[in-house]
């Protein structure tokens, strides 16, 4: 499927000079929606996947589906703050200042395999450290998996050695 058809670039937001890529409006539709979901869940299969982990928010929207297809539970990946119970955390570097992101300590047991999903890769700055985060609490990284690739930022480098998807790229 056409995934570019669904996405809304969206021109200076949020600042100039960025051309963000909207993915509410494939979301809005079932088929689109579905398809892309259906790809990532035959990606998944055959990898003996435990369990997906997905950043907030929009690795949650693609990464629920993905889990329940596959029947594995989902562990949320959140920025400082947000998680209510014991967490493990990692900092990246930011154009400026710095991110934390978060998971609960008890969210992955040592030796389960993960996928991780979410909707665009573009430094890699995220999925470097959501992989770090799983990594760290004896997950093996099986997958990640996204909608959107921006390749002019080099996130891939990041993921070397790493099985990577991506359903469309800019
Ligand atoms: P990275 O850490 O790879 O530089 O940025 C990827 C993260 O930022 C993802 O979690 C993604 O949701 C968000 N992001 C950055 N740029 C865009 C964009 O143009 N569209 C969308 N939907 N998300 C973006």
């Amino acid at each position: 499927m056409d995934y570019k058809k669904y996405i809304t670039v969206v021109e200076d937001w949020p600042k100039q000079g960025i051309k963000f890529k909207d993915i509410t409006t494939l979301m809005d539709d079932g088929k689109a929606f579905k398809s892309a979901v259906d790809e990532i869940v035959e990606f998944s299969k055959e990898k003996d996947i435990d369990l997906v982990v997905g950043p907030e928010a929009r690795g949650f929207i693609i990464g629920c589906p993905v889990s329940y297809a596959l029947e594995v539970g989902f562990a949320p990946v959140r920025k400082e703050g947000k998680l209510p119970r014991e967490v493990i955390k990692v900092e990246y570097g930011l154009e400026y200042g710095k991110n934390v992101l978060t998971i609960h300590k008890d969210a992955i047991k040592p030796g389960q395999r993960v996928l991780i999903t979410d909707d665009l890769l573009a430094t890699g700055g995220t999925i470097e450290a959501t992989i770090q985060l799983v990594e760290q609490l004896g997950g093996i990284v099986v997958g990640c998996a996204f909608l959107v690739e921006l390749t002019y930022l080099n996130g891939r480098e990041k993921l070397d050695g790493y099985n990577v998807l991506t359903l469309t790229e800019y």
